[in-house]
């Protein structure tokens, strides 16, 4: 049983009213099935679109979507996607129907959607028609293609990756033949655009299956993502480490708050080990600067997936600065405090816990303890109000030129003064910098901090 929204009924009424069908479809059945809140309701009809603009004069309609037999009504703010039965014309670039022809039949309609359980229809909450088992297979936790999986992605393989997001996000396992349909035929997602490639990613990444996912199915992120490809299998002959590179990449993914950024963030971090990797006298595995090299190699990638500038920098930030090795004095918090900003300095810190959540086990409580400590010596100092950045102190660029300091030296002095106040005990006050100022313009002989 589903419980319709008031907008949805009075929707499928109308079309009733006027002699038509009409049944909520698609993915608001099946998350309503699971107990949760669908992100939108999408109706199906057997209303031309002519005939569907008809039943809903008088409301604010959006025809933008016309062509493909799809009219948004606005009850209030909400809109709804009322869409004509269709079915696909055939596909030849394996990511779009070359034409679409409406139809009259709901199975019709049905049998055009891509997994059992993104295909079933209600119309009134209590019967659902459901004719591919997709009930069935959302009760045994199974994603599975509708039709013939190998057909399914041929024809359009955005599907590939809709198959291992919705697995992840819906912690689905998925069916065999489906699986092996999707491996076979992956390279066919050189025809899906970057921007939709990029936004499957980021929910595959933040569903509750990733790790599960990422391990079974890493040629097909390796499709996608061809820089990680060297991470599958490479050990890590060292004490802190217990599993090979992919392993604990996908294991930290997991560990990571579920935001697209701290998810990417954890997908490369250590995608630069391969090429860091040296091997000293011991046979122990090193890896300097990886962190740079991974850095380097999420910014490449994440211009090709044409990511927003914001997560491409904050995931670019967390992977340069992932491996940081912080002693738990109030000195060493507060110089990187300063040199990332306190919001950087705080960002980190799941960072550091999810990748120490995936190394050597018999590690992990001290280390744990050590991070703990981090953040509590932050969280004071920001409490007391600590001087951490040069807007906190009680010079400014205009001040300094009242002793000389003006142009390109201003921003320089200013985080000299920075660090003599944070770092050695300087006093904050305008006359103190000011004089300090002065001498060490005069080169005083002062040592930099
Ligand atoms: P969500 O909106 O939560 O991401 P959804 O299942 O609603 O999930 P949409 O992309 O909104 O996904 O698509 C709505 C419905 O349209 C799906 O449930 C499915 O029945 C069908 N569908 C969407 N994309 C495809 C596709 N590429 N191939 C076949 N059917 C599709
Ligand atoms: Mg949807």
């Amino acid at each position: 049983m589903i419980d319709l929204p008031e907008n949805v009924k009075t929707i499928i009424a109308r079309l009733h009213e006027k002699g038509f069908e009409g049944y909520a479809v698609g993915g608001c059945v099946r998350d309503a099935l699971l107990g949760k809140q669908p992100n939108d309701w999408d109706i199906t009809t057997n209303a031309s679109p002519e005939e569907m603009k008809r039943c809903f004069e008088g409301c604010r309609l959006i025809e933008t979507g016309l062509k493909h037999g799809t009219l948004t009504v606005m009850l209030g703010k909400e809109g709804y996607e009322i869409t004509t039965y269709r079915v696909d014309g055939t596909y030849t670039d394996h990511r779009r129907p070359d034409s679409v022809r409406f139809v009259d039949d709901l199975r019709e309609d049905l049998s055009r959607r891509d997994f059992t359980v993104n295909a079933m229809a209600t119309a009134d909450g209590r019967e659902i028609v459901d004719l591919f088992g997709g009930r069935e297979d959302l009760k045994n936790g199974i994603l599975r293609c509708v039709g013939e999986a190998q057909k399914r992605f041929d024809e359009d393989a955005l599907r590939i990756l809709r198959a291992l997001r919705f697995a992840s996000t819906y912690d689905l396992e998925i069916e065999p033949e489906t699986a092996k349909a999707a491996l076979s035929l992956r390279a066919t997602l050189k025809n899906v655009s970057e921007e939709r490639i990029f936004s499957e990613l980021k929910k595959l990444l933040c569903g509750k299956g990733c790790e599960r996912i990422l391990l079974r199915f890493p040629e097909i992120v390796f499709t996608i993502l061809p820089e990680l490809a060297p991470m599958l299998g490479f050990a890590q002959n060292n004490p802190h480490h217990a599993y090979d590179v992919w392993t604990h990449t996908a294991k930290t993914v997991a560990f990571a708050p579920a935001e697209p950024a701290y998810r990417l963030a954890m997908l490369f971090h250590d995608s630069g080990k391969p090429a860091a990797h040296t091997v000293d006298e011991d046979g122990v595995d090193h890896f300097k600067l990886h962190q740079l090299i991974s850095a380097q190699i999420a910014e490449t990638c994440l211009l090709r997936l044409k990511s927003d500038t914001a997560t491409l920098r904050q995931v670019c930030f967390l992977v340069r600065e992932h491996d940081l090795r912080i002693p738990n004095t109030e000195k060493a918090v507060k110089k990187q405090m300063i040199r990332l900003g306190s919001e950087g300095f705080l960002s980190l810190l799941p960072v550091f816990r999810a990748d120490l959540m995936a190394q050597n086990p018999a590690m992990i409580p001290e280390k744990a303890a050590h991070i703990d400590e981090l953040e509590k010596i932050a969280r004071r100092l920001l409490s007391e109000n600590a001087c951490l950045k040069i807007s906190q102190l009680a010079v400014n660029g205009n001040d300094l030129k009242s002793v000389g300091i003006s142009g390109k030296d201003t921003g320089e002095m200013l985080k000299r003064l920075l660090n003599e106040v944070a770092l050695s005990g300087v006093k904050n006050d305008r006359e103190t910098l000011l004089s300090l100022a002065q001498s060490i313009k005069n080169g005083d002989g002062r040592e930099e901090t």
